[in-house]
């Protein structure tokens, strides 16, 4: 089987004024993301994701011309079920073979940014073909699953002290859910403000349900620390990136300060970077996102190497259908997956709209799809509708 054609769609979904949600951000005006389609001459055709940055909006072209101008060229006419020698072959670049040969890595400058984002939505699509090549769902290449079905949790909660309690309810009726995630931290003005919104979501939502804070990396060290200390009868599930991805020291000392389960790694890439995470004492919980660290392949790699040291793994999830998917086959697979993020911000049509199939949750848990590869059929009126030309786009002539 060959490689016959690699592309890449930016999607942008502008989101109607009541589905918006601000956030530190800024406001969610719309939910953009790039689609990664590769061909085969078995007739086999793959789709990955990529997002172009961390934000519901943002701007997907960087992402979409390194996938298109420098991978494509390298990996047409190869066998795409040889997802590790690929994986390398876009990861070193020119000194790839070297890294084949001796078995360590010989990176060019792209090892970190929008070269790893725009490999990891071309490893999701070679995963997608060799699965469906194959017959089987792309967790029966990861090992097989380890539950019939994954527990959900609602990922959202930006609504103010005075409405956070009625906004976290809906988001908990919707899938039966019994877990939460709300964003705190700087977007919140205050740390004062901070502490109220998770009071008064506890109080109201009473001892039984999961509720994870997510600070986005905003706060310094010591506002970390006095927030852990003014919740601390609140019973967190987790924290989240409390300081800056930069500041794993930072990270390590809080985690040392509180006795909340540290979370972090949605802004990290491949192995090396969740190995100082993990090695630093910074997290509990890894959170790779399979359209930006390095694919499948590389989100099972940290899973394995945080295993070893206790950590677990839950994928950060914010994307389509394609994306989830991804998240959803590692997580099912992995020896730490434990929970699966599901988007509840509304805002993010992609993720029910782009595929064919849905992704019910029943009293809060997803049936792992039995279906071959991802799982997930694009529908191409959908891509047609949101297609958003990044070929001849700049700034200055409205990109
Ligand atoms: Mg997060």
């Amino acid at each position: 089987m060959k490689i016959t054609g690699i592309s890449a769609t930016w999607l942008h979904v502008p989101i109607p004024p009541e589905r918006q949600h601000a956030s530190d951000y800024g406001l969610s005006s719309s939910f953009d993301t790039a689609l990664v389609r590769v061909d085969t001459d078995a007739g086999i055709t793959g789709w990955g994701e990529v997002r172009g940055a961390l934000p519901a909006q943002c701007n997907c072209a960087g992402v979409c011309a390194v996938i298109e101008n420098e991978f494509a060229p390298l990996l047409l006419g190869e066998d795409p079920r040889d997802i590790s020698r690929l994986w390398e072959v876009m990861y070193n670049t020119d000194r790839a073979h070297f890294a084949l040969a001796r078995g360590h890595a010989f990176p060019n400058l792209g090892r970190r940014g929008v070269n790893v984002q725009a490999l990891s939505g071309i490893d999701i699509a070679l995963w997608d073909i060799k699965a469906k090549s194959l017959g089987v769902p792309v967790w029966q290449l990861l090992g097989g699953k380890r539950q019939a079905k994954m527990l959900c949790y609602a990922s959202g909660g930006w609504a103010p002290a005075d409405r956070i309690a009625e906004q976290l309810k809906a988001f908990l009726a919707t899938g039966g859910y019994r877990a939460v995630k709300m964003r705190v931290g700087s977007g919140d003005g205050t740390l004062a403000h901070s502490v109220e919104r998770v009071k008064r979501a506890r109080e109201a939502l009473g001892p039984d349900i999961d509720i994870m804070c997510d600070v986005h990396g905003t706060w310094t060290v010591s506002e970390a620390k006095r927030f852990c200390r003014q919740i601390a009868d609140c019973n967190i599930g987790w924290l989240e990136e409390p300081v800056s991805p930069d500041d794993k020291v930072g990270m390590a000392e809080v985690r040392a300060y509180t006795d909340i389960a540290i979370a972090a790694g949605e802004g990290e890439f491949t192995r090396f970077d969740f190995r100082d995470l993990i090695v630093g004492r910074c997290v509990d919980i890894v959170q790779p996102d399979p359209m930006l660290m390095g694919g499948i392949t590389e989100t099972m790699r940290v899973d394995a190497l945080a295993s070893a040291f206790q950590v677990r793994t839950a994928p950060h999830l914010w994307g389509s259908a394609v994306g989830f998917a991804a998240g959803l086959h590692c997580a099912a697979a992995a020896v730490g997956g434990f929970i699966l993020e599901y988007s509840a911000g509304g805002g993010n049509p992609l993720i029910n709209e782009l595929a064919l199939e849905r992704f019910p949750t029943v009293e809060g848990y997803l049936e792992i799809p039995d279906r071959p590869g991802l799982g997930v059929t694009v529908d191409e009126s959908v891509v047609a509708r949101y297609r958003k030309e990044w070929r001849h786009l700049s700034p200055a002539n409205g990109g």
